[in-house]
């Protein structure tokens, strides 16, 4: 991984804890969407519950991670992007499949907020779409 994970944690003045690094490298391993259940999933044998849920919350007030409410008020979290030079908002958009309850990170979904009315101004924006994925059509 050519990420350093402890300089993350070190430029938002968070301490360098094993679970902290744990987590964060489950999030660059994975690339997609994680919920607090996932994570324990996958680290529940190293690190607690209670542990688990305060460190996604820290990454989230730091703005390492975003969290996009679903259905029955779970959370995803996945990583933040960072900003475009040309301050262009954050976008994250993410698709749930109403059938088999999968989740695709929408990247390259283009979402036009140029037409905010008045003198609003967005820095972010998370968007979940629902619908029906393209396995669940039968196509490939
Ligand atoms: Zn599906």
């Amino acid at each position: 991984m050519d990420i350093n994970l402890v300089e993350i944690l070190k430029k938002n003045a968070l301490n360098i804890t094993a679970p902290r690094l744990n987590i964060l490298a489950l999030f660059y391993e994975h690339t997609g969407c994680l919920s607090h259940d996932d994570v324990l999933k996958a680290l529940g044998g190293v690190i607690d519950r209670v542990t688990i849920y305060r460190t996604l919350r820290a990454f989230v007030r730091k703005e390492i991670l975003f969290c996009i409410p679903t259905a029955n008020n779970h959370l995803l979290y996945s990583l933040q992007k960072t900003g475009t030079p040309n301050h262009t908002p954050v976008r994250h958009a993410v698709f749930i499949c109403k059938q088999c309850r999968r989740i695709y990170p929408m990247d390259s979904i283009d979402l036009d907020l140029k037409k905010m009315p008045g003198n609003f101004v967005i820095h972010h924006c998370s968007v979940v779409i629902k619908g029906k994925c393209k396995a669940c059509q039968g196509f490939p």
